[in-house]
């Protein structure tokens, strides 16, 4: 048995600096994955320690994000649990005490250096072609001594002896044992000198008394992962898991994600953030599924899953450490297939909303009779609204441009339309076989194309130049509405043309 078939205690623990993205929402699939897979337990952690760069109203945000992409947490800041509180900023004592451990144990030290020195330092360093690190001038700072400073008030910051020799050894899942000359490392800052710990102090201390059993996060976090490794062995205890994910390019595959190309992506209608996908039309099963394979993959074929079927199948083993591109038509077309196996009848209630936005008023029964003929038609949900929106009004545009059947001139397309109006007002069963027999029927009879004849009806029906099948759409209106359309377009010809 692989150590995943033991419940793992996995967090998410994101900054509610920004909003939820692509790669923070795939570190949390993958969390959520592993727990449930496992039966173990999904955590959220706030790690909001960082408290100049807040962003209001953005864990609130991330929150509705992760539920909405259907991930629930076991334990977490709004619903508590055995290892609470989970906001890092209501656990600075703990960050304090524990980083106290470490000044007694000889694992850290206070620095009173002040921002100039440090900045000199650092510029001495630099013109030395040297890595820009601390010094460590205050390591010598005899304990006593650095107590009796703070205690005078005297500011200062605890950084992390780092050790100054040797190697560290971080053991990564996917990247198997990494080696870090210790002399590259800096003494990193634990606790800074307005007393908030640190990302390094406060995540170990919490995966530590949090019992996390694997640490799973983006792969900027590698470069000072030795740091981390270094913490948990300074106190003594059990590493978690190490795994660092695979970096997420942008779509063109060549160069990080960055927020200029955030920027650039909303532009052609897409986004790297979640709180948009629901807007652009986006179902979340198509978010989970795309997310998903953004770095793991279970053979070379498979390509669709539902979380069930992602839960069955998930592995950590199986995530590939390369980086893996941002497809958006690839999104597109998860889209297309999640929204194909929807029920008609959830398929109406999630296009619903979209109608409304549009400002259009939807009858439940007539969007569960739409859902079908769309389904297939349909890349986002949105698109139903521009498809289908003639369903619901009875002030259809005509265009001059397009009312007159192909190759015939007004006179012409009022006779043909007239016929039309007749054999369809004696039609008896409204449904859609009869209406494809009699159509087609008189389609021939008339001796013309589908494009000409059934391309007039469409825009007689609709006053569009795309919709959906045009027998079923006819008998979704129903006779009185179709026949009244018809006389209306006859009307709009016989005043718009000489
Ligand atoms: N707060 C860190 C971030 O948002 C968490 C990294 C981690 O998962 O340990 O990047």
């Amino acid at each position: 048995m692989t150590q995943e078939f033991k419940p793992v205690r996995v967090r998410f623990a994101p900054s509610p600096t920004g909003y939820l993205h692509l790669g923070s929402a795939r570190t949390a699939l993958y969390d959520y994955l592993i727990a449930r897979k496992t039966g173990g337990q999904f955590i959220l952690r706030i790690e909001d320690t960082d408290r100049k760069r807040l962003v209001d109203g953005a864990e609130e945000e991330l929150m509705s994000n992760l539920r909405w992409l259907g991930m629930e947490w076991d334990e977490g800041p709004d619903i508590g649990g055995h290892y609470a509180p989970y906001r890092q900023s209501e656990r600075k004592e703990i960050y304090q005490e524990y980083g106290e451990k470490l000044v007694e144990s000889g694992f850290a030290y206070y620095c009173f250096c002040t921002p100039q020195r440090l900045a000199a330092v650092r510029e001495e360093k630099q013109k030395k072609k040297e890595p820009p690190h601390y010094d460590r001038i205050c390591r010598s700072i005899p304990i006593e001594e650095a107590r009796e400073r703070i205690a005078a008030g005297e500011s200062h910051v605890l950084r992390f002896k780092t050790p100054i020799e040797g190697t560290t050894i971080v053991k990564d899942l996917l990247r198997g044992d990494i080696s870090f000359e210790n002399k590259t490392l800096d003494d990193y800052i634990l606790i800074k000198s307005d007393g908030w710990a640190l990302y390094h102090l406060a995540a170990a201390v919490d995966d530590h008394l949090m019992k996390i059993t694997h640490v799973v996060r983006s792969s900027e976090w590698l470069p000072t992962s030795p740091i981390h490794s270094l913490i948990h062995q300074a106190f003594g205890w059990d590493e978690p898991v190490w795994v660092h994910l695979s970096v997420l390019l942008k779509p063109s595959g060549k160069g990080k994600m960055s927020k200029r190309e955030a920027v650039e992506l909303s532009g052609e209608g897409h986004s790297i953030f979640i709180k948009d996908m629901q807007g652009l039309g986006y179902l979340p099963e198509a978010v989970v599924n795309w997310v998903a394979l953004m770095g793991w993959s279970y053979d070379d074929h498979t390509e669709f899953f539902s979380m069930q079927d992602l839960i069955e199948k998930f592995s950590l083993e199986k995530l590939n450490p390369a980086p893996a591109a941002t497809n958006f038509t690839k999104f597109d077309y998860f889209n297309k297939l999640h929204i194909k196996v929807l029920s008609d009848a959830d398929l109406a209630e999630r296009l619903q909303p979209y109608f409304k936005t549009a400002g259009i008023q939807t009858d439940k029964k007539v969007l569960e009779k739409i859902a079908p003929i769309v389904k297939e038609r349909i890349v986002t949900l949105d698109d139903a609204v521009e498809m289908a929106k003639f369903f619901f009004t009875d002030k259809i545009t005509y265009s001059k441009e397009r009312i007159l059947m192909e190759g015939c001139d007004a006179k012409g397309t009022i006779e043909i339309g007239r016929r039309i109006l007749e054999e369809l007002k004696s039609l008896k069963e409204w449904n859609t076989a009869d209406l494809d027999l009699i159509v087609r029927g008189m389609m021939e009879k008339e001796g013309k194309e589908p494009k000409q004849f059934l391309g007039f009806l469409r825009e007689v029906i609709s006053g569009q130049k795309i919709s959906p099948p045009l027998f079923e759409s006819m008998e979704i209106l129903g006779k009185e509405v179709v026949l009244k359309r018809l006389e209306n377009a006859l009307r709009f010809i016989e005043e718009n043309f000489d």
